[in-house]
């Protein structure tokens, strides 16, 4: 960094009002660019230090900051700790009284502000549209800035609107902030803000201190327990569960265990979440298990993991919420268990969503790249940053580094199985799920199997040297693979475009071998 730049005035509002030494990787540069009046497009990981990047330019640039923010349970929090560091910051959201609003205005029109949080959707009231007309703006920062991505996994129609920003104040700078892009997204970003002369500056999305393991679930809480005792006795952490009931279930049974826990989703009354809130952001080592809405905007330094006992429905999804471990630098464990039957249900999810075609084909896309990052035989971490554009080597901090999955050559039991389902369709015109189709392979008579005479087809019972919970694999490797896919309400099991490759035999199939079964194999080795 040139030398000059120790006494700018960026640097100085850094130290004065934060009370920080040094700027962090690229925000100098955003920061001087956002005060110079140039536009821009930040990819920053979470805790990368987002907040200052228009917190500074805010405070240099004469008029008031306009924050877009969709977190509107945090702005209050958000604008206290401002306040606290005697920065004049405001908010307008659907959750104030008039009376409240009114305030802020006044303070907004007195020129007493230097950042004014807005929620998006305030945008579309004239009413506030003309407060801006009427005030001097020194900037807009639009926060979660993938929201206005399509394709992203956290798309929000009022995010549309902010394109009328630049249109209504051609003048006034933007910065368009985001935690999780890929190049899509990115793209997407840039276009429907129409930002094409921004600058844009992508930090890398690596978080090394993170160690990422993903294991097969077979009985997760005891699985999570074991972990905890294992390598995080005391840590505070969190962990997530698709549903409210598991929720529950989950943080009562860590209760049980001697470990402190409190649940959190929307289901539970305001005051206790906000009171589970606090005790994890206060007390040292509590454990909040919660579904995805917690965590979001939350600054805890030393949260030590972040364990997901159901499949996240997307990698951005995956890589935020696993991005709230560890933002202090030190060792910290993204853990996941995740089995076929997630995926069954979240095809279910996804085959009965509202929204039209594109928006499921969408949600299938986000969970089939969530799936082969979980399948997957390389680095957890390359495949991961890949996703986001970005190349990276083995980064010898994962599951798949550590102890390097063996493969083995599934082609054989790839073609009993999709064999299995041909035969089905062909005699039935009915259609079955994966436990149907293992009962046949492993040559199960049950009441099911009977009923459908499926006892007399050629297949029944070919499966039969490979276990359950191996065959439970097999179908999870092609799903990920995109040799076999999963419709209905009964997670029907069926052919995609490539399967006939390998029924033919012109493919190949290598598939992980479950660490469970490698440790039985080298066990029967060793007795
Ligand atoms: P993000 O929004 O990118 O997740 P934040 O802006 O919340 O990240 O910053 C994460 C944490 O790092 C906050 O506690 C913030 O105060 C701190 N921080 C940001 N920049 C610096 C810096 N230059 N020096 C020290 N701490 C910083
Ligand atoms: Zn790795």
């Amino acid at each position: 960094m040139a030398g000059g730049s120790e006494t700018s005035e960026a640097v100085q509002v850094l130290r004065r009002v934060f009370g920080y030494d040094a700027f962090r990787g690229s925000q100098q540069e955003v920061i001087e660019h956002v005060i110079g009046g140039g536009d821009a497009v930040v990819l920053m990981p979470t805790g990368g230090g987002k907040s200052l990047c228009y917190q500074i330019p805010s405070l240099v640039r004469p008029g008031v900051g306009i924050v877009i923010s969709p977190l509107i349970a945090l702005m209050q929090d958000q604008v206290d700790a401002l306040r606290a560091l005697g920065v004049r910051a405001g908010f307008l959201n659907s959750t104030q009284d008039v009376e409240e609003r009114r305030l802020v205005e006044a303070e907004f029109l007195a020129g007493e502000l230097d950042l004014l949080y807005l929620a998006p959707e305030r945008l579309r009231v004239e009413q506030t549209l003309s407060l801006l007309d009427r005030g001097k703006i020194s900037l807009f920062a639009i926060d979660e800035a993938h929201c206005v991505a399509q394709w992203g996994h956290d798309f929000r129609p009022d995010y549309l609107a902010l394109s009328m920003l630049h249109e209504r104040w051609p003048e006034v700078p933007r910065i368009a902030l985001t935690a999780t892009a890929t190049g899509a997204t990115h793209t997407e970003i840039t276009s429907r803000l129409s930002m094409g002369g921004a600058r844009h500056f992508v930090a890398s999305f690596d978080r090394p201190n993170i160690q990422y393991r993903i294991a097969p679930k077979n009985e997760p809480k005891r699985q999570l327990l074991e972990l905890l005792r294992t390598e995080h006795a005391g840590d505070a952490g969190i962990v997530y569960c698709l549903s409210r009931a598991s929720v529950e279930k989950t943080a009562q049974f860590l209760v049980e265990n001697g470990i402190a826990a409190v649940p959190y989703h929307a289901g539970l009354d305001s005051r206790m979440r906000a009171a589970h809130q606090s005790r994890f952001l206060r007390e040292d080592g509590l454990v909040v298990v919660a579904t995805i809405a917690f965590g979001m905007g939350i600054d805890k330094p030393d949260v030590r993991f972040v364990a997901h006992l159901d499949l996240p429905k997307s990698v951005e999804g995956y890589y935020q919420e696993t991005g709230r471990a560890g933002r202090d630098g030190q060792a910290s464990t993204a853990w996941l268990a995740y089995g076929l039957q997630d995926v069954v249900q979240q095809r279910k999810m996804i085959d009965g969503s509202e929204g039209d075609d594109a928006h499921r084909r969408r949600l299938s896309a986000h969970l089939d790249a969530m799936l082969a990052l979980c399948e997957t035989v390389q680095c957890r971490r390359v495949r991961l940053l890949a996703y986001f554009g970005q190349e990276s080597a083995a980064c010898g901090n994962c599951d798949t580094c550590l102890t390097p999955p063996q493969t083995w050559d599934g082609t054989v039991p790839a073609q009993k199985l999709l064999s299995t389902i041909v035969r089905l369709k062909r005699e039935r015109g009915q259609k079955f799920g994966a436990g149907q189709i293992i009962d046949i392979l492993l040559g199960r008579k049950t009441a099911k199997v009977v009923q459908f005479d499926h006892d007399a087809l050629s297949v029944f019972g070919i499966g039969a040297d490979l276990r359950d919970v191996e065959w439970r694999g097999v179908v999870r490797q092609l799903l990920a693979q995109g040799l076999l896919a999963v419709e209905g309400d009964y997670g029907t099991l069926v052919l995609t475009g490539t399967s006939g490759e390998v029924l033919r035999g012109d493919r190949e199939v290598p598939m992980r071998r479950e660490p469970e079964k490698a440790a039985r194999a080298a066990k029967a080795k060793s007795s």
